[in-house]
């Protein structure tokens, strides 16, 4: 960690009295700079891990303390922390380790990484905390099935410390994710158990409120909780109180004492990946965490993404197959359906399904992965698109609303009827949402009782709760709905599964674009006949002759994976490579396109022989949020060094005021 000053300040010499601490502290702000010197408050303690408030330039910013010292750096007048918010350390000085590896690994500063990793600075009081008072009978655990136990020994047994659970949903993965954590907890050691999107996973929640009631409890971590709550938490795991953390991806990150155990469930889902500086990847981050510590880790799944795949072929990660659905349920029957010979967003066969499963006192799920009413206005004159005025991306239809809305940066304006080109009035939409999809249930089944599942229709805290309640208890007919549906939901009643449309995201320039396709149809399809054996789901698609859609509907796990992985290694793609993407954004094309030049030249000349410069170009949504974007796609089968090298142009480019670089190590998105 290098240090810089703080600039010259108006200080004069030291007049002030000690402070109780060590004279002088660095502290570390969520700005892409190294941590800066400061005398500390002459009367308010701020040891390391502290969170302060300090004068910046004009500015007065909330930092961490990352070090104590009693030497001054020679000949500066340094600047006083104003206050100290949080006197009460949030982390350790070994903490710092993990924070300095974040920093390193993913090319930030370790404000950055330590702004990521612990909780933001406090604004409310209250705490509805989740630990039981009164203790509940003690729950006994399942009698394992022979492959659970199988699982569960192996996650345990000598030596192996990465566990794959690779199993259809329903095969009883959760239960052996919980007695490993009841284990690693009898053990005295800690437990993170990462899950996607912790709000819908009451499931989870309740059977680990009960089981883990007599050890303390649960902490939970997510995105939902106030900063309060997220503080409350944070310590209770610091001092020891709690021995089991459960929460979405910067849980991983929790401050546990003495880890014994990571969960990774849902291993292929791409919010474990962070959009935002420093962009960790938890899985990666937890795989350091647990070397460590000497801890065990176990994900699981039933799409794992192709690189644990390529883990588990090569024998990194040792594999379980649990095979088996363990409450009553099978596998469900697939069928595809060709929308080209249908007019209209929902085939015959589809309404067909939908009907004969409601006439059976049944439920339906209708997945479709696009929100809004319409996607594309067009003029059929002059062919005009209308795209948003900040991004280069095409504008949705949202009827209800009356308006068209970008989804990347929230531009709206009013729907027309003209083109605002050439003024033609022979216009059209085309592309269904599910806004769209809900109407014609609505007209087709008036009496039926539909509910929408998407970011637009459940906006208020708590609705969507209740959506899943009244689904669940069977007041719901038919749930239609993007991602949200599709994650993590267990309801017994469900018999039908529509995709409504498979195709949605296989066209996007993305070398994961056929593995996402394949693994969203294999999850969705999963919801169905999870309790019956007689599930039933239909996949729409325009490419039904598509190898991920095709494979997909036939279940043929092996040959995807096989191909895919062939495919990739013929062209030199992760996980046969590694890639480190550099986007360099700004107001002005000119200056951007500039910058990225030089930052291009730079790179080449020190990765030279070591790694492969792809671009610079610009990125396939070259305009977003009014800012334009250009990247360099670096490639190499040798990281260390690569990255390395990487590093170093990094810290010697500067970047022009105006623009901004993001770097992404390891990338999951490349538009
Ligand atoms: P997964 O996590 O693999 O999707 P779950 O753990 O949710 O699967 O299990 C699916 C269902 O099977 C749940 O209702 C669970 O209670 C039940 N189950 C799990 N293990 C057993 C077992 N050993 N015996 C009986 N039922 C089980
Ligand atoms: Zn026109
Ligand atoms: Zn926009």
């Amino acid at each position: 960690m290098s240090r810089r000053r703080a600039g010259r300040s108006g200080g004069g010499p030291d007049e002030t009295p000690r402070a109780p601490g060590a004279p002088f502290v660095d502290v570390a702000f969520n700005l892409p700079i190294e941590p800066l010197t400061y005398r500390a408050h002459p009367e308010q303690p701020s040891p390391v891990g502290s969170r302060v408030v300090a004068p910046l330039g004009r500015r007065s910013l909330s930092g961490l303390v990352v070090r104590e010292t009693d030497a001054a750096p020679p000949s500066v007048e340094l600047k006083t922390i104003s206050r100290v918010v949080e006197g009460e350390p949030l982390f350790s000085s070994d903490y710092l380790a993990l924070a300095d590896w974040v920093r390193r690994m993913y090319l930030c500063s370790l404000g950055e990484a330590l702004s990521a990793m612990v909780p933001g600075a406090r604004r409310e009081v209250d705490l509805p905390s989740f630990a039981t008072d009164e203790t509940p009978p003690a729950v006994a655990d399942l009698a394992l099935s022979d492959e659970q136990s199988v699982a569960l020994e192996s996650i345990f047994g000598g030596g192996r410390r990465l566990v794959y659970l690779y199993g259809i949903t329903g095969s009883g993965k959760t239960e052996v994710f919980l007695q490993a954590a009841e284990r690693t907890i009898a053990e005295g050691r800690s437990v993170i158990y990462l899950v996607p999107e912790i709000a819908l996973t009451h499931q989870l929640l309740e059977s680990v409120r009960d089981r883990f009631a007599r050890v303390g409890g649960a902490a939970v971590l997510h995105s939902r909780l106030t900063p309060s709550q997220r503080l409350t938490e944070w310590r209770r795991i610091g001092r020891g109180e709690v021995r089991l953390v459960i929460g979405a991806r910067s849980a991983v990150f929790a401050p546990v004492r003495s880890l014994g155990l990571v969960v990774l469930d849902e291993e292929h889902d791409g919010s474990y990946k962070s959009g935002s500086a420093p962009r960790y990847h938890a899985r990666q981050v937890a795989m350091k965490r647990v070397a460590d510590a000497g801890a065990r880790m176990v994900m699981g799944s039933a799409t794992p993404s192709v690189e644990a795949w390529h883990l588990m072929a090569e024998g990194t990660l040792h594999r379980v197959d649990l095979t088996r659905r363990l409450a009553g349920g099978a596998v469900p029957t697939l069928e595809i359906v060709d929308l080209r010979l249908d007019e209209g967003p929902l085939s015959g066969r589809l309404l067909e399904a939908l009907r004969r499963t409601r006439e059976e006192g049944r439920q339906s799920i209708l997945f479709l992965n696009r929100r809004g009413f319409a996607h594309y206005f067009t003029c059929r004159t002059c062919g005009y698109e209308m795209t948003c005025r900040h991004c280069s991306v095409g504008l949705t239809l949202h009827k209800e609303r009356n308006l068209m809305v970008c989804h990347y940066c929230g531009y709206r304006t009013r729907p027309t009827t003209q083109c605002p080109d050439c003024g033609s009035y022979d216009v059209g939409y085309a592309g269904f949402g599910t806004e769209r999809i809900d109407e014609e249930l609505r007209t087709r089944f008036p009496d039926w009782r539909i509910a929408r599942v998407d970011t637009d229709a459940v906006r208020r805290r708590g609705a969507l709760e209740q959506l899943v309640g009244d689904f669940r208890s069977g007041k719901i007919d038919v749930l239609l709905g993007t991602q949200m549906v599709a994650k993590g939901l267990n309801f017994p009643g469900v018999k039908l599964v529509g995709i409504v449309l498979a195709d949605t995201g296989l066209h996007l320039p993305d070398f994961r674009a056929a593995e996402r396709t394949f693994s969203l149809i294999v999850q969705v399809a999963g919801r169905a006949g999870r309790f019956h054996p007689d599930g039933h789901v239909i996949i729409q698609s325009y490419a039904t002759r598509n190898p991920a859609i095709a494979r997909a509907q036939l279940l043929q796990m092996d040959e995807f994976y096989h191909d895919e992985l062939a495919a990739r290694r013929e062209l030199g793609f992760p996980p046969f490579s590694r890639l480190v993407r550099l986007v360099l954004r700004g107001r002005s094309g000119t200056d951007v396109g500039r910058a990225i030049a030089d930052l291009g030249r730079l790179v080449a000349g020190r990765v030279e022989g070591i790694a492969e410069v792809l671009g610079p170009s610009e990125c396939p949504i070259s305009v977003m949020s009014g800012s334009v974007r250009h990247q360099l796609i670096i490639r190499t089968r040798s990281f260390a060094r690569a990255h390395g090298a990487l590093a170093a142009a990094i810290a010697a480019f500067r970047v022009p005021s105006g623009c901004h670089l993001e770097v992404d190590v390891d990338p999951v998105s490349l538009l």
